[in-house]
């Protein structure tokens, strides 16, 4: 339960943090995230963004802390700034810098795009990350891996079906997803990717501006992975422009092959909401590897 004794309390957090003293003069609920409960802390001359959840998820905050900073660090695209994340009463939180977001024009799109290739071309020797996180709330597993493909079937799809089976999900969805795991090379006989820094949770619910009409990108989900898994999700629900895949394309142009295979990394997320959302996204999961199985 979230009560005022719950934002006092992230309040004294905020100044013993940040060595300012901070006092909660209005809270206002945010509509808009799938996980968790959002507020903006409002203070007489700073407000903060906070999002609540119950107290053992404190581990996916303090994943998407360290997301948050992991990509701030690189210096290629505006993030909110993490402030901290803890528990207070019966919660764990999440604050952030607050930012008043606008709608992305198309010049904004233009620019996130360059800044997301930019992004992109921060990498390391290997795929995976430096810590496990979560991918919506379920847990996504960053093993160090030096191959793309075993990571992918391991640690991706391999891992949303083996939850699938938990959560009753058997028959013809189990059939076909066993049956994709072993053809997964297949999809990289002429590919090797490199582990570029991924947002990770690309989707268009992820993106806005702030009042100067600079890109933000939050809630983040990051590793090291390929990044034409950024690219597919941000078509799976819409919400990017063409400027947008334009400017991608003219900083660092994408593979022909990512046509087929962005299917193959978004069964990833119609999995992960198979298993969050539930049946609804079941026959969507079967048709992709359908398809994929027919490429
Ligand atoms: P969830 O983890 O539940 O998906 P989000 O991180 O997507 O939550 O945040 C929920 C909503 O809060 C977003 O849709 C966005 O509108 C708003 N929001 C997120 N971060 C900030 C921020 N730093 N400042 C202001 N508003 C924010």
């Amino acid at each position: 339960m979230i009560n005022q004794h719950t934002f006092n309390d992230i309040a004294a957090q905020i100044s013993a943090a940040t060595h300012r003293q901070f006092d909660v003069t209005a809270t206002k609920s945010i509509a808009g995230g799938d996980i968790n409960s959002a507020f903006i802390l409002q203070g007489s001359t700073q407000n903060y963004f906070v999002k609540l959840n119950r107290a053992n998820l404190i581990d996916m905050f303090a994943a998407e802390f360290d997301g948050l900073n992991a990509l701030a660090n690189t210096k290629t695209i505006q993030t909110p700034r993490p402030i901290l994340y803890g528990q207070a009463e019966k919660s764990s939180f999440l604050v952030l810098e607050y930012i008043e977001f606008t709608r992305m024009t198309s010049s904004a799109q233009r620019i996130l795009g360059e800044q997301l290739a930019n992004l992109h071309q921060q990498k390391q020797p290997y795929f995976g990350w430096t810590r496990d996180n979560t991918i919506g709330s379920t847990p996504q597993i960053n093993t160090h891996a030096y191959d793309w493909a075993t990571f992918w079937r391991e640690h991706r799809l391999g891992f949303q079906l083996r939850r699938a089976a938990e959560n009753g999900y058997s028959g013809k969805l189990q059939h076909l997803g066993e049956k994709l795991c072993a053809r997964v090379d297949d999809f990289f006989t002429d590919y090797t990717p490199a582990p570029s820094l991924l947002h990770g949770d690309l989707w268009g619910g992820n993106i806005a501006c702030d009042a100067q009409q600079r890109p933000i990108i939050f809630d983040p989900a990051c590793y090291f992975g390929d990044r034409e898994t950024d690219l597919a999700m941000t078509e799976l629900f819409g919400g990017f422009g063409a400027d947008f895949y334009s400017a991608y394309n003219s900083v660092w142009k994408l593979d022909a092959g990512y046509q087929t295979r962005k299917t193959l990394y978004n069964l990833y997320h119609i999995f992960n909401h198979v298993n969050l959302f539930g049946a609804g996204y079941e026959r969507q999961a079967q048709q992709m590897m359908e398809q994929l199985l027919s490429a």
